[in-house]
């Protein structure tokens, strides 16, 4: 099997159903792929010799071999260090959420293009620094905290200290005729106070700077969770939102709704107005998005030309409804290339709802929304589908 995309190369076209389930085989590592093949280089059954080191691995990186061989030519893709390197990744299983995106767009017939690659090599790239930034923040976080509770805790204490050293002075003194002993105890006790009173300064000071550390932590956090072209929040604030959403509606009985957002042949927007004024595009679709959003509706810009949208206490058609004015608002417009009045033409996009709690799990609902968001368009574009709906035949042409 390490060798069928030999048949490929002499021009035979592969069933797609096999393919399918060699790509299964593949991305599962399953046990029997692995296993020794009639004809590489496995000595004969019945051969007591001992399997030199070469005899055991030569066959293996064949077929490792063979397996980065077919992933690229499967997918038409050119031999670069890139595609070299998603390739390996997919088939040891050094990516294992790469190989379900591509495994999933391959069964929707989706080509694996290398901008597709790039694209999704990037956002994980992003992501895996999100994920370590919030972490590095928690840390700092944690210790701002403590530093503040024990500066203050010290500060508080010194405090009380000097109080009480400067009532023990004043006495002192009160006292002072009784003998030098004791005026020279009553100066050592004023030079404690005023010590005290100096360390109370500091840590006065200490607790102000890491208010303010603390402060400019929270903005920090509040950037690292927001779109820079946009200003939405995005796709880690999104996934937190979601979670949180999915917690509180549970606690409170409450609907909650997900919709996934796609801008219709946003390619040609770039590619005849160039990738400046597809940013102005994206910009106008998320400003006009956000304005559907309020304290019930959360709106992210999930990546790339996707944006996603969550509705809590929505029912499904009513969160259609606020979601398919705003694509009506949207596909009425008609832009203009501001920097050379050149009109963008119809803007429009498509988009998948689904109710969350129908599902069983997070990601089942999410999946579901997608595929509302397919099947939108490849039912015609510029509508919203609902999950399970059927597009049918009066909408085809949208
Ligand atoms: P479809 O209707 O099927 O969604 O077609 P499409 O052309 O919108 O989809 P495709 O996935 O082929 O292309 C999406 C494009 O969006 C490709 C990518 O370069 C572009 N894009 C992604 N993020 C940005 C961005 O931040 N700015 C700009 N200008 N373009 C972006
Ligand atoms: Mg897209
Ligand atoms: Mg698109």
């Amino acid at each position: 099997m390490a060798f069928a995309v030999l048949d490929d190369m002499s021009g035979q076209t592969t069933d797609e159903n096999a393919r399918k389930a060699r790509w299964w085989q593949w991305f599962s590592g399953s046990a029997e792929d692995d296993a020794a093949e009639p004809g590489t280089d496995t000595p004969a059954h019945g051969n007591t010799r001992e399997l030199t080191a070469r005899e055991v691995w030569l066959p293996a990186k064949r077929r490792m071999i063979g397996k980065i061989a077919d992933f690229l030519i499967d997918h038409d893709l050119e031999i670069l260090p890139v595609t070299l390197t998603v390739a390996y990744e997919c088939v040891t299983g050094g990516a294992p959420r790469l190989a379900q995106l591509i495994l999933e767009r391959t069964e929707k017939g989706l080509p694996i293009t290398l901008g597709w690659i790039e694209e999704q090599r990037a956002e994980s790239t992003h992501e895996k620094n999100g994920e370590a930034l919030a972490v590095l923040m928690s840390r700092l976080e944690d210790s701002l905290d403590e530093f503040s509770r024990t500066t203050t805790g010290a500060r508080t204490a010194t405090s009380e200290y000097s109080s009480a050293l400067r009532q023990h002075v004043d006495e002192l003194e009160g006292v002072g005729r009784a003998g030098v002993v004791i005026t020279e105890l009553a100066a050592l006790t004023r030079a404690m106070m005023e010590r005290s009173i100096a360390i109370e300064t500091e840590l006065a000071c200490s607790e102000r700077r890491a208010q303010a550390l603390q402060t400019s932590l929270e903005e920090t956090r509040r950037l690292a969770d927001m779109d820079h072209l946009t200003g939405l929040p995005n796709r880690r604030a999104f996934d937190h939102m979601l979670e949180r959403e999915m917690r509180e509606a549970q606690e409170n009985g409450e609907a909650l709704c997900v919709a996934f957002v796609d801008i219709d042949h946003f390619k040609r927007v770039n590619d005849t107005h160039g990738h400046p004024a597809g940013d102005r595009v994206l910009k106008f679709v998320g400003e006009t998005l956000s304005r559907i959003a309020d304290a019930r509706c959360f709106v992210a810009r999930h990546g790339g030309e996707e944006f996603a949208v969550i509705w809590r206490n929505h029912t499904v058609d009513k969160a259609w409804k606020k979601l398919d004015a705003a694509r009506e608002e949207i596909a009425e417009r008609r832009l203009v290339n501001r920097a050379n009045d050149m009109p963008f033409g119809k803007i429009t996009f498509s988009g998948g709802i689904a109710d969350v709690f129908a599902y069983p799990e997070k990601s089942a609902a999410l999946k579901a929304a997608d595929e509302a968001l397919y099947a939108a368009k490849q039912s015609g574009r510029n509508r919203i589908l609902k999950a399970g709906e059927d597009p049918g035949p009066q909408q085809q042409a949208a």
